[in-house]
């Protein structure tokens, strides 16, 4: 290996002077061992991981230990590891392994992958650890070598970058030396291709490296493409009287600004805000003559929350206390006059804050 260039030849190379050789679960890399070092160490650090092996190994020897053992005895073992889903499903596949296989691994990817918790990239370490089949593996540290190495664009969980770097990942196994390899490309990722300040300089694929050549090791792998959060539309009435003060509501305990104070509202079907204020929205407001004629439309306001955007249509309406209900709404705890030249010393949704300032600023604004 090494005298003419091949991906593999490159990364073997490096693997005997520069690779993991003491792991655990390197030393009489059985299937068994293989794959309970595998599936701990799925969102796990290598160094995390060790002890609660050696306890896990010491415990659980063997696949028919593990079957025979009560589920609550493996997830004491697996305490502080997290992602208890993994406990559960090493459990069953061991029982699974047990009654279907005879105690004895399946050595297919396929048959592997069908054992519960066991996805194709466990499946072809398994496979190519213990057994010396070539098959590929995928996991975060081969995704990142791989786009890196060949500049693949796009977020590597998506389906067809994912089909295509199992296809590069297939392509580049060595005919010889399977399990040395993929020892090495889960090293090479963890150790030198890592997601930050890889260490390039080190790197036996850096001469042919093209994010390395263009420099643009950052934009690799892609970023998870941003979710387009719903738009919710909402429309807030901004009733004003003659003193200059708005009428808020204090909101419900529970729910979104829960116990802020906040402007009346009413739901919009849609986000166009071209919903007409109802006449019966504004007689709510008891005690009050509004003028809806002279409503203005303000320009709307989105304020985003963790799972959408919120869309605020606000609308201005002054209104004039009658002589007989001069008091109106505002007498009940919920209610409150605002004044907007001065503040007062009461929580406020933060987007009804900033309609109200920009009121304050400029308080005859014209129509949208
Ligand atoms: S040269 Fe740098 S970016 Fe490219 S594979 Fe090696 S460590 Fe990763």
């Amino acid at each position: 290996m090494g005298s003419q260039y091949t991906f593999a030849g490159q990364v073997l190379d490096w693997f005997v002077t520069h690779g993991r050789h003491d792991l655990p679960w390197q030393q009489n890399p059985t299937p068994y061992r293989v794959w309970v070092s595998e599936i701990m160490l799925q969102q796990t650090q290598v160094a995390t991981v060790i002890p609660y092996y050696q306890r896990f190994i010491a415990r659980f020897p063997d696949v028919h230990v593990l079957a025979a053992a009560p589920v609550d005895q493996v997830l004491h073992l697996w305490t502080g590891l997290g992602y208890y889903a993994r406990a559960r499903n090493l459990h069953k596949a061991a029982q699974q392994v047990r009654a279907e296989h005879q105690g004895h691994f399946p050595n297919s990817v396929e048959e592997l992958e069908s054992l519960p918790g066991i996805g194709r990239s466990t499946a072809g370490a398994i496979a190519a650890l213990a057994m010396h089949i070539r098959a590929p593996i995928l996991d975060g540290n081969v995704k990142r070598v791989l786009t890196r190495y060949f500049a693949i664009a796009g977020y590597p969980e998506s389906s067809a970058v994912k089909s295509r770097l199992w296809e590069l990942a297939e392509s580049l196994l060595p005919e010889s030396g399977i399990a040395a390899y993929t020892q090495a490309m889960m090293d090479l990722g963890a150790t030198l291709c890592t997601r930050s300040q890889p260490d390039c300089g080190r790197c036996p694929l850096a001469d042919r490296c093209q994010a390395l050549a263009a420099d643009a090791i950052a934009t690799y792998p892609g970023k998870k493409p941003r979710q387009n959060k719903p738009v919710k539309a909402v429309q807030m009435i901004i009733l004003r009287n003659g003193q200059g003060e708005v009428l808020l509501e204090k909101r419900a305990e529970t729910g979104i600004w829960g116990g802020l104070y906040s402007l009346p509202e009413r739901p919009l079907a849609k986000s166009t805000g071209q919903d007409e204020p109802a006449a019966q929205c504004i007689t709510e407001f008891n005690g009050l003559s509004c003028d809806l004629t002279a409503a203005i439309r303000l320009p709307e306001v989105r304020h985003s929350f963790t799972h959408y955007h919120l869309d605020i249509f606000p609308l201005l309406i002054e209104a004039h206390q009658t002589a007989d209900g001069a008091a109106g709404a505002a007498d009940s705890d919920c209610w409150l006059w605002y004044p907007l030249n001065h503040s007062l010393e009461v929580g406020l949704a933060a987007p009804v804050k900033k309609l109200l300032s920009r009121l304050a600023e400029d308080p005859h604004p014209i129509s949208r």
